[in-house]
C-alpha cells in the first residue's frame, strides 16, 4: 500500500502546533510507516509538491505571502485541515486587526525599538489589513480547534482521515484547550 502524502506548514503562528504535532512522541514512527512528510518546515523541501493527499495548515493568514501560500497549497492537496486556533479563528494574530498596518508597524519596530528604529524594507512579508481565518480564503474540510491541539487530538485526526474516515473531535478538543 502506498503511503500517504502530508505537508505541514505554517502561516501567521508561533509554531505551538508543530511543537503539539512532534509530541506525538512514538506515534510518529507509527505514523512514518504510513505517511510521507513531503513538504513541512521539519524538512528540507523549499517548494510545496503536487498531489498532496493532506495539508496541516497552522496560523492565521496575516500576509501576502501568507495568501499565496495557502492558495497554493489548496491547489494542490485533496484535504486541508485548519489546525489550531490561529488557523480557525485567527486567534492571536487577530489581536493586531483593530490597528492600521502602519501603527503596527510602527510600534513594532520604532516606538519599541532600541537599536536603529525604523520599519525593515526587505525581508519582510507585506502585512495584509487583517489577519484573518484560512477559511475565509480557500476551503477547508477538517477544522481542529485547540491552542494548541493536543497530540493526541492530531493523532487521532491523521489516523481518522488515513482510515478513510472524518474525524469527529467534539469530545477531544475546544478552543483555547
Ligand atoms: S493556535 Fe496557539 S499554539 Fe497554535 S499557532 Fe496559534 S497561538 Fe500558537
Amino acid at each position: 500500500m502506498s503511503k500517504a502524502r502530508v505537508a505541514t506548514l505554517w502561516l501567521d503562528g508561533c509554531s505551538g502546533c508543530h511543537m503539539s504535532l512532534l509530541d506525538m512522541d512514538e506515534r510518529l514512527l507509527e505514523l512514518a510507516g504510513k505517511i510521507d512528510i513531503v513538504f513541512s518546515p521539519l524538512v528540507d523541501n523549499k517548494e510545496f509538491p503536487e498531489n498532496v493527499d493532506v495539508a496541516l495548515v497552522e496560523g492565521a493568514v496575516s500576509s501576502e505571502e501568507d495568501l499565496e501560500k495557502i492558495l497554493k497549497v489548496r491547489a494542490h492537496c485533496r484535504l486541508l485541515v485548519s489546525l489550531g486556533d490561529c488557523a480557525v479563528t485567527a486567534n492571536i494574530p487577530s489581536m493586531r486587526n483593530p490597528f492600521k498596518v502602519k501603527d503596527v508597524m510602527n510600534r513594532a519596530y520604532v516606538e519599541t525599538a532600541t537599536l536603529n528604529p525604523g520599519a525593515p524594507r526587505e525581508s519582510v512579508p507585506t502585512l495584509r489589513p487583517q489577519a484573518r481565518p484560512i477559511h475565509e480564503f480557500v476551503n477547508v474540510d477538517v477544522y481542529v480547534p485547540g491552542c494548541p491541539p493536543s497530540a493526541d487530538t492530531i493523532y487521532t485526526v491523521l489516523t481518522e482521515i488515513l482510515a478513510g474516515g472524518c474525524p469527529d473531535l467534539s469530545a477531544k478538543t475546544r478552543f483555547g484547550a
